[in-house]
């Protein structure tokens, strides 16, 4: 039997009402904040990826899907939202002339990465985006959209991680430091963090390994590195997070993977999640544009993985529970009466009620059973004698009370 791919997951009829729940409610949520959607294609050319996350990223050395097409041009599917949408804001002028763009995302995105719990080959992000301002306000708007939907959705066991990566002159400034701090702990890294300590010298700080936790226990903290200017913007972020109520805890180890971030950088973590506890991240990209070739634009965003924040809201028990049933469902005793159970489905859905039929032809206790598991409200009962006489049955699924009503009526019966 022909199988899915390793790493990727059909979504089934059966856990789509809990994907649409979440997805109204972003779109709710984006919409009180005054973010557009933007869509993008779902492959770009590799550069738009390699130019801006950072060769030396897992992402970039490890887990791309890329490969050539027919053309002979290096295509890649997207890893990650950000790099692609600064590709097309600058592509589509959204933010010439200084214009601010408040931008949301949802989709699909791709990863070659270890299968297990909560990470997959293809995954969903939701994401947003917001452009043009360097004011921490901008930060602090992002974040306060990211937990608007936490609270929107009833997530509250979550903490907010956050830390300042400050700006270029600080962070080389730190880098610099933390190598000669990791060259006299070498012996003692993991193998992955010897690599690192070449490559990507800050992602050591990120390693789960405990080996690298126990080495890195005494290492310089980015946050005494910050110049003036990086702690002005890291102060007031946390100014204005406490002014608006937003609880955080600074983690100086918190660097995020990608090479495009700059000052503030934040993660969402829930208990309810096992040992990929991450449900969101972001931060600040001020140099992004100028990388992927646009004007310097500041820039802030997030990133939220949809399976997750499901996971979540499965172990917390904060799904709709019922599903949404029809509104009726037309039965009738003798199959040659389907031309008028069509039609009269037909004038009721078109009157903006949810209907459905039995095209099984099956008898009427079964059609009666599918009704039930349908969680229709009414059951329209057609029968031979109801027909001669113009009339239709109609029961009360709930109350199981049942009334005659004149097939003219049948709207306006319904509507109450
Ligand atoms: P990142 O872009 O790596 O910061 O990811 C942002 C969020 O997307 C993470 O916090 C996760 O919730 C989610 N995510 C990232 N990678 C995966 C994956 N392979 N499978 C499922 N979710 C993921």
């Amino acid at each position: 039997m022909l199988q899915e791919v390793r790493g990727t997951k059909d979504i089934l009829p059966n856990s789509i009402a809990s994907w649409q729940y979440l997805e109204e409610n972003i779109r709710i949520v984006t919409n009180r904040f005054g973010y557009k959607e933007l869509r993008t294609p779902i492959f770009e050319n590799t550069e738009v990826f390699s130019r801006s996350i950072g060769d030396n990223t897992d992402i970039v050395n490890k887990e791309m899907y890329t490969f050539e097409d027919r053309g002979g041009n290096s295509l890649t599917l997207r890893p990650e939202m950000t790099a692609a949408l600064v590709r097309s804001v600058i592509q589509n002028g959204l933010t010439a002339q200084g214009a601010i763009a408040r931008l949301w995302y949802f989709g699909p995105f791709f990863r070659y990465e270890r299968p297990q719990k909560g990470r997959y080959r293809q995954f969903h992000q939701f994401g947003a985006e917001c452009l043009s301002s360097p004011y921490p306000e901008s930060d602090v708007e992002t974040i306060l959209l990211a937990c608007g939907l936490t609270k929107q959705l009833g997530i509250k066991n979550f903490k907010l991680q956050l830390n300042s990566l400050g700006n270029k002159i600080s962070r080389q400034n730190f880098q610099d430091d933390l190598v000669k701090f990791l060259n006299s702990k070498k012996m003692i890294l993991s193998d992955e963090s010897k690599f690192r300590l070449e490559k990507n010298p800050l992602r050591v700080l990120d390693s789960k390994d405990q080996r690298d936790i126990d080495a890195t226990l005494e290492a310089p903290s980015i946050l005494e590195f910050l110049d003036e200017e990086s702690s002005l913007h890291f102060g007031t972020v946390k100014l204005l997070l406490n002014q608006v109520g937003i609880d955080y805890v600074i983690n100086p180890r918190l660097v995020r993977g990608l090479d495009y971030y700059s000052h503030t950088v934040f993660e969402f973590q829930s208990s309810a999640l096992g040992s990929q506890d991450a449900f969101g991240g972001g931060g600040r990209y001020n140099d992004l544009f100028e990388q992927l070739g646009g004007k310097a634009t500041p820039a802030v965003g997030f990133a939220m993985g949809v399976e997750r924040l499901l996971l979540i809201l499965e172990a917390s028990k904060l799904l709709p529970e019922n599903e949404a049933g029809v509104d009726a469902y037309i039965i009738t005793f003798d199959s040659n009466n389907n031309g008028l159970v069509l039609s009269l489905s037909d004038k009721l859905r078109n009157a903006g009620f949810s209907v459905k039929t039995d095209i099984s032809r099956k008898s009427f206790k079964s059609q009666m059973k599918d009704a039930n598991n349908s969680n229709a409200k009414f059951a329209i009962i057609l029968g031979d004698n109801e027909i001669e006489r113009n009339v239709v049955q109609v029961k009360n699924m709930q109350s199981g009370e049942q009334k005659e009503v004149n097939i003219e009526n049948i709207l306006k019966f319904m509507e109450i």
